[in-house]
């Protein structure tokens, strides 16, 4: 994979561009596919965000959702797109297999493939440029930095400028994580001088469910959690009958590990929702347990060292037993 900047010649001359992101696509994801999006339509590209699978219904505020292709439901179309597509962006994922059923057709087409990203351990053998930075707190900020190494700053306007905060804020957890760094509040403040109303953006992200998902949330906390004070960890387990009683939809559940969190000496929070193909599990940590490899080695996943995710195949007991053993022999780094 080469360096960024060597791609910034190649994007002198129109190309077919298409972005895309990772399943389920969150503020992150959606908002750099979007900044990138409106930024390169600026610059004289022609431009399709194929998401992989559907999305929560609170990204539908940010500028140009309405025309983003969901891969699910209309492959025939996004793969007439993409094979006809000259640049391929992949943002805020780094391996083809987060994008379920769209991984085999991106691994199949042979356009010029670039990875923007801040996960770890990157597949850097299936890109052909990119940027792979674990320090960065979004890969909104890595967009922004795109726009301001290709020195078109002031191209940013109202609609960028609420993109990349959505991601600003969506993963930093409203700029308490410790990636929420002093670069991070320039950008914001460089977003505000160009008219950002970060109101509105907050508003978009956390003030947008149906009631039904605030119910939810009481009942699952009541029902559904455990706390296992020896191991500084809390659990939740969500099973497909609540899901259905609540009507949860995509997008429903984003936040919801965030939760145990706020009891005093808890470190690390687990969540496992049942859901149609697979138990998908959310890690969030404090301070230095390591919730990427714990994900690699014991639930199929990865991510960031203080949020990952995984998956199951078993069923949900079965996987929460096995969470239950796994977490004793971690105690120690908890
Ligand atoms: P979440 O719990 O919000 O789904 O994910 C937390 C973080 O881990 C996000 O940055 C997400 O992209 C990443 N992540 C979630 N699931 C997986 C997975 O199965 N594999 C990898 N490599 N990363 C994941
Ligand atoms: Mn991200």
């Amino acid at each position: 994979m080469k360096t960024i900047s060597a791609l910034f010649p190649f994007l002198q001359a129109p190309q077919k561009v298409v972005i895309t992101t990772h399943q389920k696509p969150d503020a992150d994801a959606m908002g750099s596919s979007l900044a990138l999006a409106h930024y390169l339509i600026k610059k004289g590209h022609e431009v399709t965000v194929i998401s992989p699978t559907n999305w929560a219904e609170w990204v539908n505020w940010m500028p140009g959702s309405d025309k983003v292709i969901n891969y699910e439901k209309q492959k025939d179309k996004a793969d007439v797109i993409l094979e006809k597509t000259s640049t391929l962006f992949c943002l805020d994922f780094n391996a083809f297999y987060r994008t379920k059923s769209m991984a085999q057709k991106l691994a199949e087409i042979t356009c010029t493939k670039v990875l923007i990203d801040h996960h770890q351990e990157p597949a850097t053998e299936s890109f052909h440029f990119g940027v792979s930075d674990s320090t960065k707190s979004s890969t909104c900020e890595m967009i922004y930095d795109f726009i301001h190494a290709a020195e078109d700053l002031p191209m940013i306007d109202l609609s960028i400028a609420e993109c990349i905060y959505a991601g600003l804020v969506g993963d930093t957890g409203s700029f308490r994580f410790a990636s929420a760094h002093s670069g991070v509040h320039a950008i914001v403040a460089d977003l505000k001088s160009r008219g950002l109303d970060h109101g509105k953006v907050h508003e978009g992200l956390y003030d947008n469910f149906l009631e039904n998902r605030l119910r939810f949330i009481g009942h699952v906390l009541l029902h559904r959690m455990e706390i296992f004070y020896e191991y500084n960890t809390a659990l939740i387990a969500i099973p497909k009958s609540d899901l259905l009683k609540f009507q949860i939809k995509t997008g429903d559940t984003d936040g919801l590990v965030n939760y145990p969190q706020s009891i005093q000496g808890i470190k690390m929070v687990a969540l496992v929702i049942d859901r149609e193909e697979e138990r998908k599990w959310s890690f969030r940590s404090k301070g230095s347990f390591d919730c990427n490899t714990f994900a690699r080695t014991f639930f199929e996943g990865g991510g960031h060292f203080n949020a990952a995710g995984g998956r199951s195949s078993d069923s949900l007991d079965k996987t929460v037993a096995r969470f239950k053993e796994v977490i004793k022999t971690q105690s120690s780094l908890i």
